[in-house]
């Protein structure tokens, strides 16, 4: 598999461990086999992917920030990529409102699904942890996410994954400092971060030699894990919105990047695919951060200063694919289960969804937590909430692992967009997983 490209062995790894999935779903003992030895595999390297995404985002901020030569170009990014951000969401929202109500995939479900859907469901651990999650974040103030997001112990922030926008906020901190007292005082503590900031790269690149293998297990894992195929079936109309919508966002970023950055959309969605595949295959777009960053900075040729801070701050508060869901979602349950959204409530949804995408952590299953919060929004019966879930809960997995590729090729847009806005988008500069192996081996 040497001289293949990244994406093509990963997407090789993901059909071999889809049909892999397959067969293990119909030899008994079969899923067990897989849980019990192949999935492990998976969850390594997810795990590894987290493991650097702190120092990852502490390193390159930090570099980022401290090669600006002044604070007021940091204020130009911060304030574009926050703008472009919302545009994105609501754009995404948007299409998803519109599709729904043009294709109606809630008033085609039979009440005889419904009641097997409830069934299976509606008490299962799964829906009810959603919906208790959703009530635990609700119950804040409106400011809540601003005094989240400031930590009061940088060294505990940097040790819980779920603290992202604490490390951001910790690292723009640290970073506009050393600008502040100039480059002189300033630069052993840059060279330390510029060193850790290369190494880090060096360890996505060692991880992602074994990306082809983990995607197989992720996949098989995911295949031997899925729900009845009926029940597929009966979601079809629902899931082929999303996903349709999904793949309009799509050609709306490659008219992005043909438009503003002018250049190929498909030379740009070669370049980014093994994140994209990544962020299929890990349903997380917390986790493919690290390669997003990579591909972004090495093989598109966004300037570290843009992409530092566009890329973490995108994972954590820019979800696409997340809020179109949403908005899909939040409508067919209504449809399904008869319940009148008016004009106001449909602009309701585009408001909920988009703070809700902000809210959204960027794990998998997060964003079915937010939709209880876009479904109270528009007055949705507390009681029929847990039946609402459980109608889509089945198409979840599948449906989550499209969206956050969706969320990830956002993130990688809009940072190539502002990176060409600001003029630093360069030439691509990839490197060699090994290019120093011959003198340490
Ligand atoms: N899994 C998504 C992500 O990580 C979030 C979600 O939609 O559930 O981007």
């Amino acid at each position: 598999m040497k001289k293949l490209a990244l994406h093509w062995k990963i997407l090789i790894g993901m059909v071999l461990g889809i049909l892999f999935g397959l067969i293990m779903t119909n030899v008994s003992g079969g899923s067990t086999f897989v849980g019990n030895w192949i999935k492990p595999l998976g969850s390594i390297f997810v795990k590894l992917l987290k493991l650097i995404a702190v120092p990852l985002i502490i390193a390159s901020l930090i570099k980022g920030i401290s090669d600006l030569k002044d604070i007021s170009k940091f204020k130009n990014i911060g304030l574009r990529t926050i703008a472009i951000y919302v545009g994105t969401t609501v754009i995404a929202i948007t299409i998803g409102l519109l599709l729904v109500n043009v294709v109606k995939p809630g008033d085609g479900i039979s009440e005889e699904t419904i009641q097997k859907l409830t069934e299976t469901y509606a008490n299962s651990g799964g829906v009810q942890s959603k919906i208790a999650e959703a009530t635990r974040q609700k119950s804040s103030g409106p400011l809540q996410f601003l005094v989240d997001m400031v930590p009061d112990n940088a060294i505990a922030a940097m040790s819980n994954n779920k603290a992202m926008l604490q490390v951001i906020f910790f690292a723009i901190f640290l970073g506009i400092s050393m600008l502040l007292i100039g480059e002189k005082k300033s630069e052993p503590l840059k060279n330390f971060f510029d060193s850790l900031n290369e190494v880090v790269l060096k360890m996505v690149d060692l991880i992602m030699l074994s990306a082809p293998y983990a995607v197989f297990a992720l996949l098989a894992n995911v295949v031997v894990s899925s729900n009845d195929p009926d029940l597929l079936l009966a979601l079809l109309k629902y899931g082929g919105t999303v996903v349709f919508g999904l793949f309009l966002m799509i050609v709306f970023y490659m008219i992005l990047v043909s438009v503003f950055v002018k250049k190929n959309p498909l030379w740009f969605l070669s370049k980014i695919s093994p994140a994209q595949l990544l962020a299929f295959s890990t349903s997380s777009s917390a986790a493919t951060l690290p390669v997003t960053m990579e591909r972004v900075e090495e093989h598109v040729g966004v300037d570290k200063e843009v992409s530092s801070f566009v890329l973490p701050v995108g994972a954590t508060i820019n979800m696409d694919g997340t809020s179109l869901y949403q908005a899909v979602a939040a409508v067919f349950i209504a449809q399904a289960l008869s319940f009148d959204l008016t004009f106001a409530d449909q602009l309701t949804i585009i408001l909920t969804a988009l703070l809700a995408s902000i809210g959204s952590a960027a794990v998998p299953g997060a964003g079915m937590v937010m939709l209880v919060i876009v479904l109270e929004a528009v007055g949705f019966p507390a009681d029929k909430l847990a039946i609402g879930l459980a109608l889509i809960f089945a198409v979840d997995r599948p449906l989550d692992m499209c969206r956050t590729v969706i969320n990830v090729t956002g993130d990688a847009t809009v940072s190539t967009l502002v990176a060409k806005s600001v003029g630093k988008l360069g030439d691509p500069k990839p490197k060699n997983w090994d290019d120093h192996y011959d003198e340490v081996k």
